[in-house]
């Protein structure tokens, strides 16, 4: 992929898919940027691994709920990579509970990191993507925006606020050329399903049709073809990840 030199920001950027998608970029030649809340370690050795393929990486402590931190964060990387091409707003959590149990804590804490987070990243780049007439956006939503999910009402809304977002943007940042794209995994396998209860990933199972749980990298592939210029007809749209877990 020609994406030499660029820069990148990805949120969640320690573990799971947010690491799976810094070092494919940083793979393909791109300088990274990632934020982190909790793990430091697995952040910091994200970077080793970035900086061993020849690029710039940081990690930078963060939460996405800030917008005090997300407009730090973007003027850190710019000036750090003299750059800022790519955001990839990956940060996020689940809280599960049927509707009737779910706390208010569950509700706000849920949609501020996963909707209002990427609020905040995408308000903080655009005045620089503008600029450069140049940007490329992509949001990591969840076929369970698309579709709904028993127990997983907060989770559902932010993630189809998700792709609401991410098609108002586009319409609003096509003319500056700033492609801004969603991408829709479904079941993978990273920290946030370990702990989900067999019976929950045994049903999720059944559903893929290709027979098997996705990798975080399977995710990461389709975001640095987002992030390329032979994706750069593509903007607004929502990308399944699933194995055919939706269809
Ligand atoms: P994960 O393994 O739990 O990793 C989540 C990442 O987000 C971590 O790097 C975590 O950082 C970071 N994070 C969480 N809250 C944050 C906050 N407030 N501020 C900054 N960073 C924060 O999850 P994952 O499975 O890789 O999920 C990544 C994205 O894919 C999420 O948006 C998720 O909803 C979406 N997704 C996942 C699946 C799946 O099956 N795994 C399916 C569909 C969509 P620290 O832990 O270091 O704080």
């Amino acid at each position: 992929m020609e994406l030499n030199n660029k820069s990148a920001i990805v949120t969640g950027g320690s573990v799971g898919i947010g690491a799976a998608i810094a070092l494919d970029l940083a793979q393909n030649g791109v300088n990274v940027a990632i934020n982190y809340r909790k793990h430091i370690d697995e952040a910091n050795k994200i970077v080793e691994q970035i900086k061993k393929m020849g690029r710039k990486g940081i990690a930078i402590q963060a939460d996405v709920i800030s917008f005090a931190d997300a407009e730090k964060m973007v003027q850190t990387a710019l000036k750090e990579f003299g750059r800022l091409d790519i955001l990839v707003n990956n940060a996020g959590i689940n809280q599960d509970a049927v509707v009737w149990k779910m706390t208010e804590e569950q509700w706000d804490s849920v949609i501020e990191i996963n909707l209002k987070g990427c609020f905040n990243y995408i308000r903080s780049v655009t005045p620089i993507f503008k600029n450069q007439n140049y940007g490329k956006i992509v949001n990591i939503t969840s076929i369970n925006g698309l579709r709904g999910k028993f127990g997983q009402s907060n989770y559902s809304a932010s993630k189809a606020g998700i792709i609401g977002l991410t098609k108002s943007v586009a319409r609003e940042l096509g003319k500056f050329n700033i492609n801004v794209n969603a991408v829709a995994p479904g079941l993978i396998e990273t920290d946030m399903v370990v702990h989900s209860p067999e019976e929950v990933k045994q049903k999720a199972l059944s559903e893929i049709v290709l027979g098997r749980i996705g990798k975080p990298e399977e995710v990461a592939w389709v975001v640095t073809f987002l992030c390329s210029d032979k994706a750069r007809h593509l903007t607004g749209e929502v990308i399944k990840v699933d194995g055919g877990q939706y269809i």
